[in-house]
C-alpha cells in the first residue's frame, strides 16, 4: 500500500508547478465552464503552463469527461477542437466564439481522441 502511495505522489509532483494552482477565487470554475469566454481563458492559462504536457497526458489516460486540461477541451474522454455557442449559429463566424488553438505536444498527437 505504501509503495502505491509513493508512486502516486511522485507521479503527481508536477502539479506543484501548475499555473491553475493559485488562490484566485473562482479560477477553477473557468476550467469547467460551458461559456466560450471562460474556456478560452482556461486554454490561454494552460498555454503558459510549464506542465501542460503532463497534464494533457494524464487527462487523456483518465479519459476526462469534462473540462479544460493541458490546453484542450475534453468531452467524454475526447478533445473538442471547437465549441459552439448555444442557439442558432450566426451567419458570419464571430471572432469571440473562436477558441485559441493550443498545439498538442508531438508525442501525444497520435494518441489524441478527438470528437
Ligand atoms: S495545463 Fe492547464 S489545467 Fe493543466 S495544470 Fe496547467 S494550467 Fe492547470
Amino acid at each position: 500500500m505504501l509503495g502505491i502511495d509513493l508512486i502516486t505522489i511522485s507521479d503527481e509532483a508536477w502539479r506543484l508547478e501548475a499555473r491553475c494552482q493559485t488562490d484566485e477565487p473562482g479560477l477553477s470554475d473557468v476550467f469547467f465552464s460551458e461559456e466560450i469566454r471562460d474556456i478560452a481563458r482556461a486554454k490561454s492559462i494552460c498555454a503558459e503552463c510549464p506542465v501542460m504536457a503532463q497534464c494533457l497526458e494524464g487527462a487523456m489516460a483518465r479519459q476526462e469527461p469534462f473540462g479544460v486540461w493541458g490546453g484542450q477541451l475534453f468531452s467524454n474522454g475526447r478533445v473538442l477542437r471547437q465549441k459552439r455557442r448555444r442557439g442558432r449559429p450566426p451567419k458570419k463566424p464571430r471572432p469571440e466564439d473562436q477558441l485559441p488553438h493550443i498545439p498538442v505536444p508531438e508525442h501525444l498527437e497520435q494518441l489524441l481522441r478527438t470528437a
